[in-house]
Order: structure tokens, then sequence, then C-alpha cells
């Protein structure tokens, strides 16, 4: 696909709906620049943890939020998050940084800042994002939003896989009933809650491949730009 308009997609959906796989390979495809948002969301939790920040305590973690190097860079271009000098992508990506991330996500202080960046980054340039809040929130204009959805049985399994292939000793039902908490929690909090943006489209991954889905997300751009839907 090739197109000379500036262009933003918004994808925002449940975790292991294949959210950050299918809009990395959208945003190869049609030339965009990809945005995790997660990943911000993450690497708060994870310095919270490591400075031994009660994650119960939201003016502690706001303020550590605000004092925060947090920067997200392009590195042959792929996303990745540093904290300071130091390089996170892969801590990022442990189990207890899931739940610790949906911890710090539901304060609107860091939720305000992380938004602001995000913002910033998506500024002048076609991007695609993926999170809980990006149709609702981040970018309410946003040429296309897509919600991502699974089967939570499926998306567990997904999950389950990914952890299994590096070597992560958690139990399939440990992982499912970690992606139920961690959707019921991002469903319920007060400030920016997961949900479909009433003007997204709906896209259900239950019975799709990767590679269908991507391409059924890629009908869906062309489409938008074309004015066609
Ligand atoms: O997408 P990912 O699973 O990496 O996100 C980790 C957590 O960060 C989510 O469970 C959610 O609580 C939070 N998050 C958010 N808003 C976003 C992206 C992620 O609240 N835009």
């Amino acid at each position: 696909m090739s197109t000379k308009q500036l262009f933003s997609v918004a994808i925002d959906g449940p975790c292991g709906a294949g959210k950050s796989t299918i809009a990395r390979a959208l945003a190869r495809q049609a030339g965009a620049l990809y945005l995790d948002t997660g990943a911000m969301y993450r690497a708060v939790g994870l310095a919270a943890l490591r400075q031994d920040i009660p994650l119960s305590n939201e003016a502690a973690v706001t303020r550590l939020c605000d004092e925060l190097q947090v920067d997200v860079r392009y590195e042959a271009g792929e996303q990745h998050i540093y904290l300071g000098d130091e390089d996170v992508s892969e801590q990022i990506r442990a189990p207890e940084i899931s739940a610790a991330a949906s911890r710090v996500s539901a304060y609107p202080g860091v939720r305000r800042r992380l938004v602001d960046m995000q913002r910033a980054i998506g500024r002048g340039c076609s991007i695609v994002m993926d999170g809980r809040d990006i149709g609702t929130k981040v970018l309410p204009d946003a040429t296309l939003k897509i919600y991502l959805l699974a089967d939570p049985a499926v998306r567990a399994r997904r999950r389950y896989l990914e952890l299994q292939q590096k070597g992560l000793p958690d139990t399939y039902e440990m992982v499912y009933q970690a992606l139920l908490a961690r959707d019921h929690d991002d469903m319920t909090r007060a400030a920016s809650p997961l949900a479909r943006a009433e003007d997204a489209i709906e896209l259900d991954t239950t019975h799709l491949n990767l590679e269908e889905s991507v391409s059924r997300a890629l009908e869906l751009l062309s489409h938008r730009l074309e004015g066609r839907i």
C-alpha cells in the first residue's frame, strides 16, 4: 500500500488479542511508525518495582512517573524503551511487570504524562498505535480505529505459548487467570478504561491467524483512505 496522505490507526483491545503483532505488521506494510503504548506503562511499573515503591501508593507512583527519564527510541525500525540509558525492552515483558503496568496505569497522573508523550511521538507522521485508550483518548480523530478481540481461552493460549518460548514457568491456568484479572482491572478502572470507541471497527481474531488478521486490517485501512468505508 502506498499513500502520501498522513494517517493514524488506533488499535485497542484486551490483552492477547494480537494487538502488538498485528499493529507492528500493519505499520510496516503501510509505511507508518508503530508505537506500542503498553511498553510505556510497563516501564513505569518496572521502575516502581525496582525502587520498592508500593504500587498502591498513587502519590508516590505518580511522582516517580513525573521524574522518570522514560524514553522511546527507534533502532533499525524497532521500538526500544529506555529508563535513563538502560534499554529495558526485554525486562518489561515479565509476567509480574504486566500486572504492575496494569496497577500503575490506573493512576490519572501517570496516564497524563504518558498520553502527552504518545501524542508527541505521533505528531507529523503516519502512525499505528496500540493500547487500551488509543481510540477513545489518545487519538480521538484517528483515521481508522480497530477494536481487536478474541475468545479469552484463545488469548490465554497465545500468551502461554509466548511465555513457554521464552522458557518462563507459568502454567496455562496461571496465564488464563492473570489475563482475566488484567482485563477486569483495565475495563473497570475510573481513568480511561478499556472500551471500544463508538466509531471503532471490531475485528475478532479468534479464528484468524496472524496473516489473515493483518490483511484484514490493511484492507480496512486502504478502504478508509480511499473513502470507501
Ligand atoms: O499492552 P500491554 O499488555 O503491554 O499493556 C500493559 C498494561 O498497560 C495493560 O494491562 C494496561 O493496564 C496498560 N495500558 C493502558 N493503556 C494503554 C496501554 C496499556 O492502560 N494505552
